[in-house]
């Protein structure tokens, strides 16, 4: 069988340096007999001093040809004067809407060393596992007719939640697929209650329930009451799946739970290729981080649990996924910090590519 292949896109700002303690980790997998393909490309700010473009058509070719891609981050100011169509954002958003990534996966995981850094109780964060599937291609932010009508006092401003009955059964299989491996429930968030959207959403979400994955427990709630539980109680939830606009707001609440945005890590998932496994991309969830590049300050753990996800989502290999996400449990439990984990009290942070190394020998036992 052919080694498991990924392109990694390091990008622009700490991206690179966070990528650089990834490949530590892949390196040392080679030496176990997991040998990955591995090859690199340029994206954001980094391809468009090489290419005039923040992704060349030749990258996103090969993104769409392998396994998995591993992307750092993109942006910096030096791109503020160029054209928007031209800026690193831009290539990113180009790689996610031509390889029609439409489930995007941000679990919100609280390692119990860094509980105290979430805006609530420790003993209403310690331990939390739990992953909100959103759907990212479809909804109010794509849908017609949109725009901004009328003149003067009498303007009107339109946009059209809109989803199909196929875009529906596509995130819900997506959904229930991860909750298999994990805990084996699944949360449906919409707003039935006010809007057909939402009646459609949770008629074809228990319609894919029903009749593909009976054995898995389904529960419904209307979006706001969803994100009240979420501050609330969010130990009760184990996958959660909701459309693009309220998997935004649930998404980004969820995080502030776990602390951190050097901690987040997220995968964006489409249609099974024809190996079976879902056209993948990871990245972190922070961005490139100018004001810290260069200074070996960044945080890589997000980039790590990354890794993470994919050797779980797209390389079948959990178990090791798990002996990652321990290995990075381990070291922050040992003390172990980055200069964005330092509590008020201060102290002296690691370097990133200490933090790497630190989890490397977790990693290794
Ligand atoms: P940012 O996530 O880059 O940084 C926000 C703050 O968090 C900064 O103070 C930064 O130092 C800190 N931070 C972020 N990641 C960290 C890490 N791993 N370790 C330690 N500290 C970390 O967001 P921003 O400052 O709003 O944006 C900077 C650039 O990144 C912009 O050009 C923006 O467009 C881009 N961006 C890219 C992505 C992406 O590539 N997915 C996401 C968000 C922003």
């Amino acid at each position: 069988m052919a080694n498991p292949s990924l392109l990694i896109l390091p990008g622009d700002g700490i991206g690179p340096e966070v990528m650089a303690e990834v490949r530590k980790i892949i390196d040392w997998l080679g030496t176990q007999g997991t040998p990955f393909d591995v090859s690199e490309g340029l994206i954001g700010g980094a391809s468009y001093d090489a290419f005039g473009v923040p992704l060349a058509d030749e990258t996103l070719a090969r993104a769409q040809a392998v396994d998995a891609v591993l992307l750092g981050a993109v942006g910096s100011p030096k791109y503020d004067g160029v054209d928007y169509a031209k800026r690193p954002e831009a290539g990113l958003l180009r790689i996610r809407k031509e390889m029609d990534l439409y489930a995007n996966l941000r679990p919100a995981q609280c390692f119990d060393a860094l509980a105290d850094f979430s805006s609530l109780k420790r003993d209403v964060v310690a331990g939390l596992d739990i992953m909100i599937v959103r759907e990212l291609t479809s909804g109010v932010y794509f849908g017609e007719p949109r725009g901004i009508e009328g003149t003067g006092d009498d303007r009107v401003g339109i946009n059209t939640q809109r989803y199909t009955t196929a875009e529906i059964r596509r995130i819900a299989r997506s959904a229930f697929e991860l909750a298999r491996r994990r805990g084996n429930r699944v949360c449906s968030m919409e707003k039935a209650n006010v809007m057909e959207s939402g009646v459609l959403w949770r008629e074809e979400v228990t319609w894919v329930h029903k009749n593909e994955y009976p054995d898995v427990a389904l529960s419904h709630m209307y979006a706001d009451n969803g994100l009240m539980q979420l501050v609330r109680n969010p130990k009760q939830f184990d996958v959660i799946v909701t459309d693009n606009l309220f998997g935004d707001l649930l998404s980004d609440a969820a995080a502030m739970l776990t602390g951190s945005l050097g901690m987040l890590p997220s995968a964006s998932l489409g249609a099974p290729m024809a190996n079976g496994r879902p056209k993948a991309l990871y990245e972190p969830v922070h961005g490139s981080a100018p004001d810290i590049a260069g200074q070996a300050r960044a945080n890589p753990i997000a980039t790590i649990l990354s890794f993470a996800m994919a050797l779980r989502y797209s390389f079948d290999m959990g178990d090791m996924a798990t002996r990652l996400e321990r290995a990075v449990e381990t070291v922050l439990a040992q003390g172990h910090r980055t200069s964005d984990l330092m509590g008020p009290e201060g102290g002296n942070p690691m370097t990133t590519s200490q933090m790497g190394d630190a989890i490397l020998a977790a990693l290794k036992g």
